[in-house]
C-alpha cells in the first residue's frame, strides 16, 4: 500500500538515464509462494565522467543478496528498501550487478509483475510491473538483450515460456524439476519482458514470411479448449500477412507465441514474441462466442501482433509518449479490420465508440491531451484519449498527406528509429521529411485536450456561381488548459447536387481532387467557383477529423443526404443527426411532463434504409440504431436527467417497432433463413440486422414479439442469436425473462467467460430492482472479486452501461459502486481505478444526482490508505471541469 502523497511526474523533467543496461540474464525458480529471482545486469554509464549513484526501482521486493563483478557487496555500500535499491558509489565504468530477490506470486492480487492466474504463472510488466520482479531501471528508454532461464516443478509447470527463441531445456537430475532457457536477440525495455509457466495445451501452426522464413505459431490455452483457439490462430496469420502487404513489416523471431490466461487486468499485452492475453480475446467457438467476440478477437490479436513493430522494435522514450505506440497501433488494427471487413461499417463503429467514450472523457474532469504533460499514476493514462483519439490523429496525418506519402513516412519511421525508444516529435518529423510539410501547428493535436468544435456557415451566390463555406473553430477549456490555440483540421467535404451527385470542387482556381479543405485559423472562408446549382454540403466525410461539427442543415437537407450522399458515412450521419434532434427535443418534453413526439419523416427514412437491399445488412443495422444514451447525454451537455434520456430513446425504439412492424418482421424472417454459422463479416452483418429487427419489434412490448424472442432463445444454434434473444428478453419485465436467465445459467454454469455475459446482461437491466439483483449476484458462486473479468462483467456493466440505475436519484447506485471500489482498492487498485472512472460525467447531471455523486466521490477521497490509482482518479474527478 502506498500512502505517500504522490508528486506528479512531468514531461518537461525528462532526462536520459545515468546508467544503461546492455544485457539482462534472469534465472527464475518458480514457486507459488517463494519464487527466487536472480538477475545479472551488465551496466554501463550513459556517457559521463564521474559516476552517478545507481538508483534502481523496486516494489514489494525482498532482497536476498547483491554482488558487484562477482563479489558480494558489503551492507554499508547500498540501501535496499522494498521500493528502491541505491548504490551510492558504483564502479567507475561498466560493471556486472547480481541481484537476488524473493517474490510471492500467489499473494500478488494486483496482477502486476509475476503472479498466478489460476494455476498458471504469468507476468504483466507494462507499465511498471517489472520492478515487482527484480530491482531495475524500470523505464522504457533502458533497452537490453534478455536471456531468461526458468526452472519449475515438472507437474506444476510442464510448460515454461519467455521472450525470444528457445535455446536450451532439460531436467534437473535427482529432482522433479526442469528448466528452459529463452534468448531474445532484440533489445527491449523491461515492460516487454514476459514469462509463463503452467499446465497449458498448445495449438500449433506456422507462417512463411514474405522473405521465405518459417515461423512457428503457438497458442497456449487451458487444456480442453484447444478448438476454441482456431479463430485466434487464423486471425494471427491474416494479421501477419496484412502487415507485410500494408506496411512492409515482416516478423523477426523463429517463433511467435500467445498465451491465454483467465485473470488479466487488461485486454492483452504485446510482450516481444510472447503475447499474453485475457482469455476472452482468444477463446471462441460458435456455441460460446458472439459475432462481437469474434470481431474483438480478430482486432486484439492483430493489435498486439502489430505492436511487434510499433511498440517493440520501436518503443516509447517515456510513458508520456504512450500514444506513439498505442494510437498508432489502434490505427493499424482499425485499418486491418477495415480491409478484412466492411470499411464503412468499421468506420461507423469506431466513431460511435469514440463519441461514446472519448468525447465523453474529453468533455469531463478527466480530459487530458493525447500526450499528457504530467501524471501521478501512469496506469490511469491507458485511456480512450491516448488510444482512440491517438489513432484519429494518425488518421488525420494520412488524410493530410494522402496514402502514398503516408506510407513513405511510415517506412522512414521504421528505418530511422528501429531499435530505439522514440518520441512523438520524431514520429511526426518523418512525415514532415517525406512531404516537406510543416507539422508545427498540427502537433497541437497531441498537446491540447478537448474536442474541437467547428461551426460551418454556407452561402450560395447564384449570380457568380460561387459557394462560400465559413468555418469557425474553437477548442473548449479543459482542466489545466483554459485557453486553446487553433488546430489544423482536415475536413473532407462534398457539394451534393440535386441529382444526388457531387459537383466538381474548384477552389482558388484549382480542382480539389481529394475534397479535403484544411482549417488552421480560428475563422476561415473557402470560396468554391463554378458551382452550377445550389448544393447541399456534406462535411467531415468519413469523419476525417475527430471534431464536433456544427452545421445547421434542415430536415429536408438531412433527408436528402441520408438517401443520396456519395459518402456512406455521412448518409449514416444524416440519419443520426435527425434522430438526435428528435431525441434531445423529447428529453426536454418528457422532463416537462409532456409526451414524446414521434417523427414520421425520420421513420420513413429508416423504412427506406430497411427496404434497400443494395445496402449491406450491417450498415442498415447501424442506420436503424438510435444514438446511445451516453451520446444523447453528451449532446445535451448539462443538467442531464438519465431517466428522461432513457425514456426518450425507448419511445423512439418503440415508435420504430410500431410503425415498421411488417417490414421488420419480413426482414427478421428473411434473414433467419438458416445457414451454417460462420463468423465472417457478412454473416455477422445479417445476424446484426436480424437481431436488431427482433429488438425493435419487442420494444413495443407486444406479446407476439416477446414470444418470438423466447423461441429464438430456445432454438438458437449459435451464441450470437441466443445472446441477442436474451438481451431482448432482458428488457421485458415478464416471467419469461426469469426463466431464460435461469436456463442460461444452467446451460453454461461451467464456463466463466459465458457466465460473464449472464452477469453483465443482468447488471444492465434498466429497472429499479437491478441494484438489489446486482448486490445479490456479488455473493453468487459465479462471481469473484479477485477476477477482473467477473468484476468488469457485473460491476463494470452496472456502472458504465446502466445509466438509469447507476445514476439512481436516491444515490444508492453510487454508494454501491463506491463500496466495491473501496473493497477492491487494496487488492487490485488498477481495476478499482477503472471503476471509479464511471463517475467522470457527474458534473453534467441534474442537481440532485450531481450532489449525491459528489458526496460519494468525497467519501471515496476521504477513505484511509487509498491507492495512488484511485486517489488520482477521484482527486481529478472532483477538481477538474
Ligand atoms: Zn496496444
Amino acid at each position: 500500500m502506498r500512502t505517500e502523497e504522490p508528486r506528479p511526474i512531468r514531461l518537461k523533467d525528462y532526462r536520459p538515464p545515468d546508467w544503461l543496461i546492455d544485457t539482462v540474464e534472469l534465472d527464475i525458480s518458480l514457486d507459488a509462494a517463494a519464487t527466487r529471482v536472480r538477475a545479472k545486469l551488465r551496466l554501463k554509464p550513459n556517457g559521463f565522467s564521474t559516476p552517478a549513484p545507481l538508483v534502481l526501482d523496486g516494489e514489494d521486493l525482498v532482497l536476498r543478496s547483491l554482488a558487484v563483478d562477482g563479489k558480494e557487496l558489503p551492507k554499508e555500500s547500498y540501501v535496499a528498501t522494498p521500493e528502491q535499491l541505491t548504490i551510492a558509489q558504483p564502479p567507475n565504468g561498466p560493471f556486472e550487478l547480481e541481484i537476488e530477490t524473493l517474490i510471492d506470486p500467489a499473494a500478488n492480487t494486483q496482477l502486476m509483475g509475476l503472479y498466478r492466474a489460476g494455476s498458471t504463472y504469468c507476468t504483466q510488466c507494462e507499465a511498471e510491473g517489472f520492478r515487482r520482479i527484480t530491482y531495475f531501471l524500470d523505464r522504457p528508454d533502458v533497452m537490453a538483450v534478455y536471456t531468461t532461464r526458468i526452472e519449475a516443478d515438472k507437474d506444476d509447470a510442464p510448460v515454461l515460456l519467455a521472450n525470444g527463441n528457445l535455446v536450451a531445456q532439460g531436467s534437473l537430475p535427482g529432482t522433479n524439476r526442469h528448466f528452459a532457457v529463452w534468448h531474445d536477440p532484440f533489445k527491449k525495455p523491461c515492460y516487454l519482458f514476459a514469462l509463463v509457466g503452467g499446465r497449458l495445451a498448445r495449438v500449433a501452426d506456422n507462417f512463411t514470411t514474405m522473405s521465405g522464413r518459417e515461423v512457428a505459431l503457438h497458442i497456449y490455452v487451458e487444456p480442453g479448449k484447444e478448438d476454441r483457439a482456431l479463430y485466434a490462430m487464423d486471425s494471427l496469420k491474416r494479421a501477419m500477412r496484412w502487415d507485410e502487404e500494408a506496411f512492409g513489416r515482416e516478423y523477426d523471431l523463429d517463433i511467435f507465441m500467445i498465451v491465454a490466461v483467465s485473470a488479466f487486468n487488461m485486454g492483452a499485452m504485446e510482450n516481444k514474441g510472447l503475447n499474453i492475453f485475457n482469455d476472452k480475446f482468444v477463446l471462441a467457438s460458435p456455441a460460446t462466442a458472439t459475432d462481437t467476440d469474434y470481431a474483438h478477437i480478430e482486432a486484439v490479436i492483430a493489435h498486439e501482433y502489430f505492436h511487434n513493430w510499433t511498440g517493440d522494435r520501436i518503443t516509447c522514450r517515456d510513458w508520456f509518449q504512450l500514444c506513439l505506440k498505442e494510437g498508432l497501433t489502434v490505427f493499424r488494427d482499425e485499418e486491418f479490420s477495415s480491409d478484412q471487413r466492411s470499411r464503412v461499417v468499421e468506420r461507423i463503429s469506431s466513431v460511435r465508440a469514440l463519441r461514446a467514450h472519448q468525447f465523453v472523457e474529453d468533455a469531463g474532469p478527466l480530459a487530458h491531451a493525447v500526450r499528457p504533460e504530467a501524471y501521478r499514476e501512469i496506469n490511469n493514462f491507458y485511456t480512450t484519449t491516448v488510444y482512440d483519439k491517438g489513432s484519429e490523429v494518425v488518421r488525420m496525418i494520412k488524410v493530410l498527406l494522402g496514402a502514398r506519402l503516408f506510407r513513405q513516412g511510415m517506412d522512414l519511421y521504421f528505418t530511422r528509429h528501429d531499435g530505439e525508444a522514440a518520441t512523438v516529435e520524431q514520429f511526426v518529423q518523418c512525415f514532415a521529411d517525406v512531404s516537406g510539410r510543416d507539422f508545427t501547428q498540427f502537433m497541437r493535436w497531441y498537446t491540447q485536450a478537448g474536442t474541437p468544435e467547428v461551426v460551418v456557415a454556407r452561402h450560395y451566390d447564384p449570380r457568380t456561381k460561387t459557394y462560400r463555406i465559413d468555418a469557425k473553430q474553437s477548442v473548449p477549456p479543459t482542466p489545466g488548459q483554459p485557453h486553446k490555440e487553433p488546430m489544423v483540421i482536415p475536413l473532407a467535404l462534398g457539394l451534393v447536387g440535386k441529382d444526388g451527385r457531387d459537383l466538381p470542387l474548384m477552389l482558388d482556381g484549382r480542382r480539389l481532387d481529394d475534397g479535403v479543405i484544411e482549417i488552421s485559423k480560428p475563422d476561415q472562408s473557402f470560396v468554391f467557383s463554378g458551382v452550377a446549382e445550389h448544393p447541399i454540403p456534406s462535411v467531415n466525410r468519413t469523419f476525417s477529423a475527430p471534431i464536433k461539427l456544427n452545421l445547421p442543415l434542415d430536415a429536408r437537407e438531412l433527408h436528402f443526404l441520408a438517401a443520396h450522399d456519395a459518402d456512406p458515412f455521412n448518409r449514416w450521419q444524416a440519419v443520426q443527426t435527425l434522430a438526435m434532434s428528435l431525441l434531445t427535443e423529447n428529453v426536454t418534453a418528457l422532463r416537462n411532463g409532456a409526451a414524446a413526439r414521434s417523427d414520421d419523416e425520420l421513420i420513413d427514412v429508416l423504412a427506406h434504409a430497411l427496404g434497400n437491399h443494395t445496402l449491406e445488412p450491417a450498415f442498415i443495422a447501424l442506420t436503424l440504431t438510435p444514438p446511445s444514451e451516453a451520446d444523447i447525454a453528451r449532446e445535451i451537455g448539462c443538467d442531464v436527467d438519465p431517466d428522461a434520456v432513457y425514456q426518450a430513446r425507448r419511445a423512439l425504439r418503440a415508435a420504430i417497432g410500431e410503425r415498421l412492424r411488417p417490414a421488420l418482421a419480413e426482414a427478421y424472417h428473411r434473414l433467419s433463413a438458416s445457414a451454417p454459422y460462420r463468423p465472417d463479416a457478412a454473416g455477422a452483418g445479417r445476424r446484426a440486422l436480424k437481431n436488431l429487427c427482433l429488438d425493435l419489434l419487442s420494444a413495443t412490448g407486444e406479446a407476439g414479439a416477446v414470444a418470438l424472442a423466447l423461441s429464438q432463445y430456445q432454438s438458437a444454434d449459435n451464441m450470437t442469436d441466443r445472446m441477442a434473444a436474451l438481451e431482448t428478453l432482458a428488457q421485458q419485465d415478464r416471467p419469461e425473462r426469469a426463466q431464460a436467465f435461469e436456463d442460461f445459467y444452467t446451460r453454461y454454469a461451467d464456463d466463466p467467460l459465458i457466465i460473464d455475459k449472464w452477469l453483465s446482461l443482468q447488471a444492465a437491466i434498466p429497472e429499479a430492482a437491478t441494484l438489489e439483483r446486482v448486490r445479490a449476484l456479488t455473493s453468487h458462486p459465479a462471481f469473484s472479486m479477485t477476477n477482473p473479468n467477473r468484476i468488469r462483467a457485473l460491476i463494470g456493466s452496472f456502472a458504465q452501461a446502466n445509466h438509469t440505475q447507476f445514476n439512481r436519484i436516491d444515490g444508492k447506485g453510487y454508494d454501491f459502486v463506491a463500496d466495491i471500489v473501496l473493497a477492491l482498492d487494496s487488492k487490485n487498485p488498477q481495476v478499482a481505478a477503472r471503476l471509479t472512472g464511471a463517475f467522470r460525467s457527474w458534473r453534467a447531471l441534474e442537481p440532485r444526482r450531481r450532489e449525491r455523486a459528489e458526496r460519494t466521490l468525497r467519501r471515496i477521497a476521504a477513505a484511509p490508505n487509498l491507492s495512488r490509482d484511485v486517489g488520482d482518479i477521484v482527486a481529478r474527478t472532483l477538481s477538474g471541469g
